[in-house]
């Protein structure tokens, strides 16, 4: 738990609970039942009061910040009056947006300036849903989607590539594009090695070099259609070159590492390096040597 924002650092967040109604196979913070909405309630409204005014992203994660229903929309309120010019990223499974009325008093209470972060693990509801551990998630979800974007609100679109979902990441981009135009942008993100990624790993391990190739056509066809399109969590070295233009700094910085054989790459300050918090780093790290 947060006990200080730090001006620097480029993850500041609301840690608003640690339940959440879906049970996603890879999640890198496994929920809790510990009903512990109302201390953490208090402890971010504390928090709060701390903050300094110019901060330009909060972030609200959990766990499944929805969970808190009105206290949400409270936290947001208290949050918009400390930081008028901040912009909150909230993290969510998106199913409580299926509620177009929730959505818009969540909006009000974050006085517009929200964007969304949103799982979607595939364009099949069968896999979203096994992948999400809980039966009619993809419906309540792409409910969720189109009721944001009503509302007009930013939408992050975030897949999580693992064993389940990577064949089909380019026929996901042609999803994206055809069904879901209006998301700002399509963040295709490698796993951290930690969580429930570890129990299950035979089911959803998959290295990057493994989905290189679907990674590629995903990110090409998006960027070529002119959709918003980002990689996050995969070190360039893994990365095929026309992507790393869409390759982004995407780890918190506090679990940013980097390993001995790093330090000869050229490409290291460019690059997001890998999860301290993994229990393996990823197969095939490779200095870049050339420009
Ligand atoms: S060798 Fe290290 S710094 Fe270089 S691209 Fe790979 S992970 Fe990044």
């Amino acid at each position: 738990m947060r006990e200080a924002f730090d001006p620097h650092s480029n993850d500041n967040a609301l840690f608003v609970t640690s339940r959440c109604n879906n049970r996603c196979l890879m999640c890198c913070q496994p929920p809790q039942a510990d009903p512990d909405a109302e201390h953490l309630f208090a402890h971010n409204v504390r928090l709060l009061q701390s903050a300094p005014p110019d901060l330009p992203v909060l972030g609200i994660t959990g766990g499944e910040p929805t969970l808190l229903g009105e206290r949400l929309v409270a936290l947001l309120e208290e949050a918009h009056r400390r930081l008028p010019h901040t912009a909150f990223h909230l993290l969510s499974n998106g199913r409580a947006f299926s509620d177009a009325a929730f959505v818009r008093r969540v909006c009000r209470a974050a006085g517009d300036n929200l964007f969304v972060g949103i799982p979607l693990h595939s364009d099949y509801a069968g896999d979203h849903d096994l992948i999400a551990g809980c039966r009619g998630a993809y419906e309540e979800t792409l409910t969720g989607l189109y009721n944001l974007a009503d509302a007009g609100v930013e939408i992050e679109l975030r897949v999580v590539v693992n064993r389940l979902n990577y064949a089909r990441l380019p026929r996901m981009a042609d999803f994206i594009f055809k069904y879901l135009p209006f998301v700002g942008w399509t963040a295709l993100m490698a796993m951290e090695r930690t969580g429930l990624s570890v129990p299950n790993e035979a089911q959803v391990w998959a290295e990057p070099r493994q989905y290189a190739p679907q990674l590629r056509q995903a990110v090409l066809s998006l960027a070529g259609w002119g959709m918003g399109v980002a990689v996050y969590n995969v070190p360039l070295c893994l990365l095929p070159r026309d992507c790393w233009p869409y390759a982004k700094q995407s780890i918190s910085d506090w679990k940013t590492a980097f390993a001995p054989r790093c330090e000869a790459c050229r490409t290291q300050a460019q690059c997001c390096g890998l999860f301290s918090t993994s229990i393996r780093p990823f197969e095939g790290i490779t200095p870049i040597l050339e420009p």
